[in-house]
């Protein structure tokens, strides 16, 4: 813009928009994605305390030690399916019949004593092989009289049967520290025993909006006013990944205020989500009020949406100072306070998965910075929203996930194979 005084007469021009108005300034450092995630990855670790949890109510935490198996499993073996169990070595050349005896073993309820050389003892699915069966033949295979079986072979040596400690055995280790538990891990860990296992307390994360112009949904907005949507969205982001979310209110773009709930905040807290104000200008308070604790650093990251992000430590607690812009606020949580908030709460650094799908959309990148595309899946094609626009919320609402266009050029056709990233990945 220009302020030059001129005279009446002069045509006054307005400036030229290049379609170039969001290039990086030249001779600027902008930190690339990967060189702030690998800052994160170096500077943080577990702060969360550990506990002992019951294996039942433990889904969703983070083992905080390595874990062993305190019996096999199978602990003995047993047979995989309904049928005739008797020692393969007996066998002669097919057809067989051997005579049955007495009794049967069940799942719990195991045979007494041992099967003869030479006889055949009924079985059912889980029942422990007593001494003498190593083999079993299904039951749909078997003729029987009640007396005897008969039936065709040739059958290999232990068909149909599991060992002892086949899928683990006493003593092996089973899970890892850092593991997030799954129902299928709360399966295996029951399964050797095991009933109870040290983890995390989960990460308390709290989450401030900041900005004079922020009211609660649900309640009247005045002109000027908008409607605080990145509270909730975060909380209820951080809710999914199984963080106890903290919410700290909003907070107004005044100094002495936003440090009052800093400190409450951080007291409460082992990790802040803050959002707006993060950038350098005058009612930038968060930075402002991260600088001056010395633990700024105001990172200016090739990405879009969402280039600055105010990194601090506010009394010990990590602050993630995001972008106020809902678009950048989701993606730079997702992309970089995820993996850092893992890392806090004991799960490690963590990487999301994106799979390679053909473009259905068509796109000329331009150097310089990573980009994420609000993106979701249909008919076997990735589809972008149709907006780049960073206030656009529908099109974050629109998407199942984010494409991820790397930070150099590329003229993506379609077809050509993109990185899609569904938002539960992160
Ligand atoms: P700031 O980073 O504070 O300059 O905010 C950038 C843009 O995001 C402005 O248009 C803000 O009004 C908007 N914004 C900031 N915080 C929020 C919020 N919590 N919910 C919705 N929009 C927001
Ligand atoms: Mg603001």
């Amino acid at each position: 813009m220009s302020t030059m005084a001129h005279d009446s007469g002069a045509k006054l021009v307005a400036p030229t928009l290049s379609n170039d108005c969001f290039a990086l300034p030249s001779g600027v450092d902008w930190t690339p994605v990967d060189v702030a995630l690998a800052t994160l990855r170096e500077k943080l670790q577990p702060v969360a305390a550990t506990r002992v949890n019951s294996v039942n109510a433990a889904s969703g935490l983070i083992l905080a030690q390595d874990v062993h198996a305190l019996r096999s499993n199978p602990p003995e073996p047993n047979t995989a399916v309904d049928g005739y169990g008797f020692a393969h070595a007996a066998l002669g050349t097919p057809p067989h019949e051997l005579p049955l005896v007495e009794g049967r073993s069940a799942a719990g309820v195991p045979f007494e004593g041992a099967v003869a050389h030479g006889f055949a003892l009924r079985v059912l699915t889980g029942a422990t092989l007593p001494k003498g069966v190593d083999t079993v033949v299904l039951e749909e295979d078997v003729n029987t009289d009640g007396a005897r079986i008969a039936f065709n072979g040739p059958i290999k040596p232990n068909s149909n049967t599991r060992r002892a400690g086949e899928d683990v055995e006493t003593g092996e280790a089973v899970l890892q520290v850092g593991r997030v538990l799954t129902p299928a891990d709360i399966a295996i860990l029951s399964a050797v025993g095991v009933g109870e296992v040290q983890v995390y307390e989960p990460l308390r994360v709290g989450v401030l909006s900041t900005g004079d112009e922020l009211v609660e949904a649900g309640t009247p907005a005045m002109d000027g006013q908008i409607y605080d949507a990145n509270r909730p969205m975060l909380l209820a982001q951080l809710r999914a990944w199984g963080f106890e979310a903290v919410d700290l209110g909003r907070a107004p773009d005044d100094r002495a205020k936003l440090r009052a709930m800093l400190d409450e905040g951080a007291a409460g807290c082992d990790a802040i989500l803050t959002s707006g104000g993060a950038s350098a200008g005058d009612e930038d308070h968060m930075s402002a009020l991260l600088a001056e604790t010395g633990s700024l650093a105001l990172w200016r990251i090739a990405l879009k949406p969402g280039r600055p992000l105010a990194l601090g430590i506010w009394d010990g607690t990590p602050i993630f100072g995001l972008p106020g812009n809902p678009v950048a606020a989701l993606v730079c949580t997702l992309v970089f306070a995820r993996p850092a908030l893992n890392l806090l709460a004991g799960a490690g650094w963590s990487e999301p998965t994106g799979f390679l799908v053909p473009a259905g959309f068509e796109k000329r990148k331009k150097p310089g910075r990573r980009e994420f595309l609000r993106a979701r899946i249909r008919g076997g094609k990735v589809e972008v929203f149709a907006s780049e626009g960073s206030g656009r919320i529908s099109g974050l609402s629109w998407a199942e996930g984010l494409v991820e266009l790397p930070d150099g050029a590329l003229d993506v056709t379609l077809g050509m194979p993109v990185r899609y990233i569904p938002y539960g990945s992160f």
